[in-house]
C-alpha cells in the first residue's frame, strides 16, 4: 500500500481527488464504474475519467491490473495519507506562527458533532505547548522578521 516515501507529498488535483474517493470507497474499480457514479454530477465523459486514471497511475497513487478486457484500479495510498499530505501542504504555505490561529479558524468554520469536539479537546489536552513558535519564513514573506531586519 505504501510505496511512497513518507516525506514525498501526495499532490492530486480536485478532479483527481473525486476519482480517488470512488477508488477508496470501492477498493477495486474500473473506469466504467467510476464513470457511472461521477459522470452525471460532474458532467465528465468516460474519456475524462480514463485521462484522470492515467494521471493517477503516473503519480503512483493508483495501480492498475488487467482483468479480462478491462483495467482494474486500486489505491496505492490511503485516504488518510492523502488528506494528511494536503493539510501539511497548506500549512507549509503559511508562517509557522500563524498555524495555530489558522487551526482555530478552521475549527470555528467547521460543522462539528459532540464526538468531533471531544476528539479535538483530547488532542488539545495531550499537546504540550512550546514557549515560542519559531517563524520558518524567508525574510519578506511574513511580518515576523520585519522588526529584526530593522527599518
Ligand atoms: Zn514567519
Amino acid at each position: 500500500m505504501n510505496t511512497l516515501v513518507e516525506s514525498e507529498p501526495i499532490k492530486i488535483s480536485d478532479s483527481e481527488w473525486e476519482v480517488m474517493r470512488v477508488v477508496w470507497t470501492k477498493g477495486k474499480t474500473d473506469a466504467k464504474t467510476i464513470n457511472n457514479l461521477l459522470s452525471h454530477s460532474k458532467g465528465w465523459k468516460l474519456a475524462t475519467i480514463k485521462t484522470l486514471l492515467g494521471r493517477l497511475v503516473k503519480k503512483d497513487v493508483l495501480q492498475t491490473e488487467q482483468s479480462g478486457k478491462k483495467f482494474v484500479y486500486s489505491a496505492k495510498v490511503t485516504e488518510e495519507q492523502t488528506v494528511r499530505s494536503a493539510t501539511e501542504n497548506i500549512f507549509s504555505h503559511i508562517c509557522a506562527k500563524k498555524v495555530g490561529s489558522t487551526i482555530a479558524d478552521m475549527i470555528s468554520e467547521a460543522e462539528l458533532s459532540q464526538e468531533d469536539i471531544d476528539n479535538i479537546e483530547d488532542a488539545l489536552l495531550k499537546k504540550s505547548p512550546v514557549t515560542d513558535v519559531a517563524c520558518n519564513c524567508i525574510p519578506g514573506q511574513c511580518i515576523c522578521k520585519e522588526d529584526e531586519m530593522g527599518e
